[in-house]
């Protein structure tokens, strides 16, 4: 299958700022912006709540099912925190959005989220779960990486040059 427009994962850490860079890269493209947990509130497509965390737990068959249709002509930036259930022919390149702890927990305090919820953010960010999954996902693919730093308005200029000039330059 061939695309004439690629696809594009965007990932990391909640707050890192995947949806401000998404936002950016589709008004400065003609690529669609596909923010995955608003469209997973929107359709439901969980099956369980966190309590502790009070958010939903996504379910993969339904996210994937929803997706996949949109992904297929090419041209979408998906912006979600998880990479595991996409499948690797539907993407071109997948970036993971990095940020430095103090940046994290400022954005994560920001946003009102509870002590324990910034507690297991930051933690993901200093473990680097995003990057490790996203690296097992993709490993045995021909698909790039690029973890790219986003704690300034600079880095984020920075990444979305890089980031439409891979569209550009995609064929
Ligand atoms: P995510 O979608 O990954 O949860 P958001 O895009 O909602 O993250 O961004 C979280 C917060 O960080 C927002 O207040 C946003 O304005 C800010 N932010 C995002 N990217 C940057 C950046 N590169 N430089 C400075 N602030 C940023
Ligand atoms: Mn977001
Ligand atoms: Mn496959």
């Amino acid at each position: 299958m061939s695309r004439s427009k690629p696809n594009i994962l965007v990932t990391g850490t909640p707050g890192v700022g995947k949806t401000t860079f998404c936002e950016a890269l589709a008004a400065a493209t003609s690529l669609d912006h596909l923010e995955v947990s608003k469209i997973v509130r929107e359709k439901r497509l969980y099956r369980e709540w966190d309590d502790e965390l009070d958010c939903s737990i996504f379910d993969e068959e339904m996210v994937q099912d929803a997706l996949e249709p949109l992904l297929e002509p090419g041209g979408c930036v998906v912006d979600f925190h998880s990479s595991s259930f996409l499948d690797e022919s539907l993407l071109d390149l997948v970036v993971v959005l990095r940020v430095d702890t103090s940046t994290l927990y400022d954005r994560l305090e920001k946003r009102h989220y509870p002590e324990s919820k910034v507690k297991q953010n930051v933690e993901a960010e200093i473990f680097q779960s995003c990057l490790d999954e996203v690296r097992e996902v993709f490993e045995e693919t021909d698909i790039q990486i690029w973890e790219m730093p986003h704690d300034t308005e600079e880095q984020m200029e920075a990444a979305l040059e890089r980031v439409q000039e891979f569209t550009r330059t995609f064929a």
